[in-house]
């Protein structure tokens, strides 16, 4: 039975219908710069009427620039080719995780403008808001090169309590709990402050900066020292209810398992992700070792964490594909590539195993493009044009 909260829909009246036609076509135009308006046309189905008045806004903004270029067709009409201008609006990102902060400047048109990154230490709250408010600062150093800026996107740790600007519920860290973040944050940035959970927003990271807009419908895991998960369906990330939706490494995934950090225990993170392949390794932490130089013992150890972690992985892939009905899964992570590619061949033997025979299309595992370092701080970048302009 649903309560009356989750009864609620949201309709689409005229003006929202305008909206969504209006972000389509400046989504067309960004990731195809230089398209004309029969192709946009073409790929949003729009006629030519509602292209016509959306272009026609969107120049007037100052967002697109549409030049004629010389070639004539047989028509005899002039070829036009639309494309954002990079100084319209941008926005700030940032990522922090147990040991390090990330942080990124990019314009609406994808380009990321400077980098930062800065160390962290997660157990004092204050202390990685100051880390944070100093990596603001040192992108924000850089705003003349760039057009208005339109907010600042917060990729953090769940699980999240966006409405109350709360992060990192863990019962790992308490100090966290009862913190004020996006209130802490907000008294040293002067914008308006998105928080996003760190696995979705890598997930958005990978649809602007890798190759998640070949697929539009996607589900994106990332193997960092906890493993997450983003769904993306027709271009937009799916975040459930509040926010915390497809935390794919607290899957449970091993009865009776090792105790994982949500606090509950036997979850595939546990296994695979950097701390799981550092337990395997018999050292404290992953930056221990040098995975290029390992030792014969660990050099085994290693290849049987590859096996496993990638079998295990699969099968939980092949689940979750069969619930979401999405084929196309992108790996990314920390993992040095030629690991990380094993581990995706091992999880696609897995998934093969386990995925529902007959579905049209099967599962099919890529591997990531972002740059994996910042990925999430660029998708965290991406989250205040959603709210103001796609
Ligand atoms: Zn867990």
């Amino acid at each position: 039975m649903s309560n009356k909260h989750t009864r609620h829909q949201h309709g689409f009246n005229g003006p929202r219908v305008r909206d969504l036609n209006r972000a389509l076509v400046l989504e067309v135009i960004r990731q195809e710069p230089g398209i004309g308006r029969a192709d946009i046309a073409a790929a949003t189905r729009l006629t030519a009427a509602t292209i016509t008045n959306i272009v026609g806004g969107l120049i007037g903004e100052g967002a697109v620039e549409e030049s004629v270029d010389r070639e004539v067709r047989a028509t005899g009409q002039p070829v036009r080719s639309l494309r954002i201008i990079p100084d319209y609006a941008s926005t700030i990102g940032l990522h922090f995780d147990h040991e390090f902060a990330t942080g990124v400047l990019v314009d609406v048109a994808g380009n990321v403008i400077h980098k930062a990154r800065q160390e962290l230490s997660i157990e004092d709250p204050q202390a990685a808001v100051d880390v944070l408010a100093k990596l603001y600062e040192t992108l924000y150093a850089h705003r003349d090169r760039v057009g208005k800026l339109l907010g600042v996107g917060v990729s953090v740790m769940g699980p999240i309590d966006n409405a109350r600007g709360r992060v990192c519920q863990s019962a790992q860290y308490p100090a966290w709990r009862e913190f004020e973040f996006r209130d802490a944050l907000s008294r040293h940035v002067d914008h308006e402050i998105h928080i996003e959970n760190n696995g979705t927003a890598a997930g958005l990271g990978e649809y602007w900066f890798g190759d998640g807009r070949h697929f539009g419908s996607y589900l994106h895991v990332f193997i960092g020292n906890g493993l997450g998960g983003a769904l993306l369906m027709n271009r937009r990330a799916v975040r459930g209810l509040t926010g915390n939706g497809c935390e794919i490494g607290h899957v449970n995934a091993y009865r009776d398992g090792e105790p994982c950090f949500c606090g509950a225990r036997g979850c595939l993170e546990t296994i695979v992700s950097l701390r799981g392949l550092a337990h395997a390794l018999g050292v404290q932490h992953i930056g221990d070792v040098d995975l290029s130089c390992l030792d014969a013992r660990q050099r085994v150890a290693f290849d049987l964490w590859i096996d496993r972690a990638g079998a295990d992985l699969g099968r939980v892939l092949a689940s979750v594909s069969n619930i979401v009905d999405v084929a196309d899964v992108i790996v990314n992570g920390l993992l040095p590539s030629g690991a990380l590619l094993r581990l995706i061949d091992a999880a696609r033997d897995g998934a093969a195993v386990y995925e529902m025979q007959g579905r049209p299309g099967g599962i099919a595992l890529h591997c990531g493009r972002a740059e994996s370092e910042v990925s999430a701080a660029l998708g965290a970048a991406t989250v205040p044009f959603y709210g103001n302009l796609f």
